[in-house]
């Protein structure tokens, strides 16, 4: 007997397209899908796809060169199946995609996954199907949930959407056009997802949008809340000990967000704040309406809150017009900051934005030269960051087994990777860990001998001495501390991207 149709779904670019992708694997489920991690066993891939940067895009054309001869080897066995991409791409590129991928059968915009069943059937009907409206209906209204046995499945830390799309417009950037204007859940739904989550084991939710901190969704009387006050009442969920935000504009960094980061014990301390430049010609040019001057005063008004802060941040080098001086202040910035990650970008022109039709388009040699000095920067203050949480004792929530029996990796507080020797009973607790030694990208540490879920209040421990720590002989050998899983958030791991150029940041 023919067992259940086999979905495989690869993910490209942001956290949001990883919840993105979770979903419509969801919403698959009932019509007889079940995920599969082989992409020759699949009878439908979905590639979900980043628009961001070139480099981004151009990628999806080479998997799709190769899940092509996927699709033919089966149809040799007399097997059908279907290619869908999704995402950022399929919405700037349309049916476009389908003349350069004639093997595309279904191209889905990221406002319309909700919409994939009827897509599919069309697709397998005959023909293409292509849909990039940007529909009156809400696809979170029609997307189904996941089960508890899959939630449970993806581990103890989610992503929640909340907001969407972008109204700022910064003369780089195409997810204006690529996910539209700016709209946020109703604060309602979040929780009742929060709540669905939590009754699955998940202990973490990183609430995420494009400009997350912009959040304006209705509460219960049908009046906007912020994000702070979102933040405040997902807290309350029974089970939810820690709450993140991705991706934030520092614009809209309010007071009361601010002051969240002291008043709320579950928001961890620890916030992506793109500053993409140093230069204040260039932060205008960019449109970013913010100057240096106000990026320094916003961070240090955060430590006041928060005095442990870990801040990660974004860079775009060799933006049009960007001179040696423009950079030279990037670069002081970034050493001046004190940054515990950050991504770097080259800038990328992105068709249809302003920054594109700017005249003094730069080098590419320039740019990379100029790329490596900043990462040089962000990778030292890095360091420094995580040479600082030596002989610290942190909360650490373990998350998965580590590469080695006995070894578990969790995330710290500041969204570092922790990796320790203990028993994968602890996975989903939160215990405080010492640490004892740190590499590029992971901590290295030992149980507390009480390991009492306490809140991490940032405070300096007693160093320890030597104690039980990850493999001592293996964990320098990759770069990158191999055991990060694919979150990226935030500087993070997931911070939140994939395809970076590079990848210096906490927890990325
Ligand atoms: N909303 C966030 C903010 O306001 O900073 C950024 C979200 S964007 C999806 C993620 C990062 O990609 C940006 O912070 C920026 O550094 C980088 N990026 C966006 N457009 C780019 C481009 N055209 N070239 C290079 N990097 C780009
Ligand atoms: Fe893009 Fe962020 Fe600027 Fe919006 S605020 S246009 S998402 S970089």
């Amino acid at each position: 007997m023919k067992g259940p149709a086999k979905l495989f779904v690869k993910s490209f670019g942001c956290q949001m397209n990883v919840y993105d992708s979770q979903r419509m694997a969801d919403t698959l489920a009932p019509q007889g899908y079940a995920e599969t991690a082989a992409a020759e066993d699949a009878d439908l891939i979905i590639l979900n796809t980043c628009h961001i940067r070139e480099k981004a895009a151009e990628k999806v054309y080479s998997e799709l060169g190769r899940m092509r001869r996927l699709k033919e080897a089966a149809a040799a066995d007399g097997r059908r199946v279907l290619i869908a991409v999704a995402g950022c791409v399929a919405q700037a590129e349309g049916e476009e995609i389908v003349r350069r991928a004639p093997a595309v059968d279904v191209v889905v915009g990221s406002q319309n996954y909700h919409r994939l069943p009827d897509l599919i059937a069309r697709a397998k009907s005959g023909g293409h199907a292509v849909d990039t409206d940007f529909p009156l209906d809400d696809k979170f209204e029609r997307l189904a949930a996941p089960s508890r046995a899959k939630t449970r499945a993806r581990g103890v830390t989610a992503f929640v959407t909340v907001q969407e799309g972008c109204d700022k417009f910064c003369t780089f950037c195409v997810v204006p056009f690529t996910r539209g204007v700016e709209t946020s859940r109703p604060v309602e739904k979040i929780v009742a997802e929060a709540e669905q989550l939590a009754g699955a084991g998940v202990r973490e939710i990183t609430l995420i949008g494009q400009n997350v901190n912009a959040y304006h969704g209705a509460g219960a009387n049908g009046s906007a809340r912020s994000l702070a006050q979102l933040l405040e009442r997902v807290a309350q969920v029974r089970g939810i000990e820690r709450l993140r935000y991705a991706t934030s504009h520092p614009l809209d960094m309010d007071d009361a967000l601010i002051a969240a980061h002291r008043d709320l014990p579950a928001l961890m301390p620890q916030l992506h704040l793109p500053v993409q430049s140093g230069s204040d010609r260039i932060l205008a040019a960019m449109n970013r309406r913010h100057t240096r001057a106000d990026y320094l005063d916003l961070i240090s008004r955060l430590r006041e809150s928060r005095p442990d802060m870990a801040l990660t941040s974004d860079f775009i080098v060799g933006f049009p017009g960007e001179t040696e001086s423009d950079f030279a202040a990037t670069l002081r910035l970034a050493e001046e900051a004190g940054f515990a990650g950050a991504f770097s970008f080259k800038y990328s022109p992105r068709p249809g934005t302003r920054g594109a039709e700017m005249a003094d388009q730069m080098d590419e040699t320039e740019k990379s030269e100029r790329l490596y000095r900043l990462q040089e920067a962000i990778e030292r203050s890095q360091a420094a960051f995580n040479r600082g949480c030596v002989g610290r004792t942190l909360d650490v929530l373990f998350e998965r087994p580590g590469r080695y029996p006995e070894q578990i990796v969790g995330r710290s507080p500041y969204l570092q990777p922790v990796q320790i020797e203990a028993p994968a009973s602890m996975i989903g607790e939160i215990a405080p860990v010492t640490i004892t030694e740190v590499a590029s990208n992971s901590l290295f540490g030992a149980l507390e001998p009480c390991s009492v879920s306490s809140p991490c209040n940032g405070e300096v421990g007693e160093p320890t001495g030597p104690a039980r720590s990850g493999r001592p002989d293996d964990r320098h050998s990759e770069p990158g501390g191999g055991q990060t899983p694919p979150r990226t958030a935030v500087g993070g791991s997931t911070l939140p991207f994939q395809g970076r150029d590079k990848t210096a940041s906490v927890g990325a």
